[in-house]
């Protein structure tokens, strides 16, 4: 067995006339994040840190955007088929968080949700995935509310 960490960032821009996807969950606001699949910039963060610790590739590799396949497709369906991949690579998710930088909506009352939702997509207990938010002070474009920017880093157990 060994330990593998895994680190990756994801940012999409919020636009008017789309659900807020985040974290496998909707978040009631005006305006969603914007993508080729639903957007949602804290699943794919994860996904990428989770194929990054287990030496497979990449959401760009698996899932290019170019292909109609993954088209609107939610976060969890990602995470999901990541999960697949993890355990067909022999690898498990030990621990994982996600940070979030967004001005609005306010997301501090979502957290635990995208937690849990994002841990039952991977199959993982509950508690395995953990979310927190800074408003991003008005420092860059996250900061200023043109989108929202997700760090993840995941702690894998490989064997081998
Ligand atoms: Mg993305």
């Amino acid at each position: 067995m060994s330990l593998r960490i895994g680190h990756a960032i994801d940012a999409h821009r919020l636009a008017s006339g789309r659900p807020l996807m985040l974290g496998g969950v909707e978040v009631p606001s005006e305006r969603g994040l914007a993508g080729h699949s639903d957007g949602d910039a804290a699943a794919h963060a994860l996904c990428d840190a989770c194929l990054g610790a287990a030496g497979l590739g990449t959401m760009g590799d698996r899932f290019p955007s170019g292909d109609e396949r993954w088209r609107g497709v939610a976060g969890r369906e990602f995470l999901a088929r990541v999960a697949r991949l993890l355990e067909e690579g022999g690898a498990r998710l030990l621990s994982a968080q996600v940070a979030l930088v967004c001005s609005e909506p306010r997301l501090a009352a979502h957290l635990q949700a995208m937690g849990e939702a994002m841990s039952v997509a991977l199959g993982v207990p509950a508690g395995t995935v953990t979310v927190t938010v800074t408003s991003g002070d008005g420092l860059d474009a996250a900061g200023r509310g043109e989108g929202i920017t997700a760090s993840a880093v995941a702690l894998l157990e490989l064997r081998s």
